[in-house]
């Protein structure tokens, strides 16, 4: 990029998962205006060949890997494009994410099974194939994606939230087996963020229909995806390498959700 931010990031490789939009594309965008080489991984491919595209309009390094999380041959040759195209890979964000909303009786084996997977599975398979690629570039950083529904309970997001609460513990499960290795694994766990993810959300606190616009002025509390991409960069940073297997949650407590 011709004005970068910073240096802080040059030389190194990050792969995102979920980096079409939202959170993962925000924080796509920042690595790469810090210097870092990005892999924009996701299942939607049209969307994310757009990040990509962005990244090098404005004159980074990005590519798209097409890439499902719930699927081992997909990660695996989501590190290998990495390797092959930035010779390493340094940075993980496990940002891949869905949602459906109900209850323990009201949620179907198919919504179960679409969502849970995607945080739970695929952070497990995200971060199996990045480890030896890490390892073998002398250490590395792995960022997971909890949520304020990691602490708490939340009305109507049985699933979500059971997929959410594992993530503490499966960051500090990571961080203390690859501690020997260089490589640290940390957690945030974000609020209400401006995002498509955030809208469903709200529709279905407030009762709406699948399309409806969600009036500007509910979104007066909500955070941007900029805001949890700066607690990602922090965390992946040389300078928090003290920090290791925490979840740090990156939220407005005054929002009552
Ligand atoms: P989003 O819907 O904008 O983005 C999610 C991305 O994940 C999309 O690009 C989607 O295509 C991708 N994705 C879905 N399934 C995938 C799969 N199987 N493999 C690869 N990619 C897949 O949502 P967001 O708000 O940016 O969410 C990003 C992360 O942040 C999620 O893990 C979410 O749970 C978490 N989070 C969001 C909020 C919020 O309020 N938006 C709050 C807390 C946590």
């Amino acid at each position: 990029m011709g004005k970068r931010a910073s240096e802080r990031f040059t030389g190194k490789v990050a792969l995102i998962t979920g980096a079409a939009s939202g959170i993962g594309k925000a924080t796509a965008l920042k690595f790469a205006a810090e210097g870092a080489a990005l892999i924009i991984a996701d299942v939607n491919e049209q969307a994310g060949r757009a990040v990509a595209k962005e990244i090098a309009d404005a004159d980074g390094r990005a590519i798209f890997t097409k890439t499902n999380v719930t699927k081992a041959a997909d990660c695996q040759a989501a590190v290998r494009a990495a390797v092959e195209a930035f010779g390493a890979l340094h940075i993980l964000f496990n940002n891949a994410g869905r949602i459906c909303f109900g209850t323990v009786e009201t949620i179907t084996e198919e919504q179960w099974d679409s969502v849970v997977p995607v945080m739970l599975k695929g952070t497990f398979l995200m971060s199996k194939y990045a480890v030896p690629a890490m390892r073998a570039a002398g250490g590395g950083v792995i960022v997971n994606s909890g949520s304020t529904c990691s602490f708490r309970g939340s009305p109507g997001q049985f699933a979500y939230t059971a997929a959410k609460a594992a993530m503490p513990v499966l960051t500090r499960e990571m961080a203390v087996d690859l501690e020997v290795d260089q490589i640290r694994v940390n957690c945030v766990a974000p609020g209400l963020i401006e995002t498509a993810m955030g809208e469903a959300y709200y529709r279905f606190r407030n009762g709406l229909s699948d399309d409806a616009p969600v009036p500007a002025e509910a979104k007066i509390d909500w955070q941007s995806p900029e805001g949890i991409a700066e607690a990602v960069l922090f965390l992946a940073s040389d300078e928090t390498s003290d920090i290791n297997g925490v979840t740090l949650p990156v939220s407005r407590l005054r929002l009552s959700r």
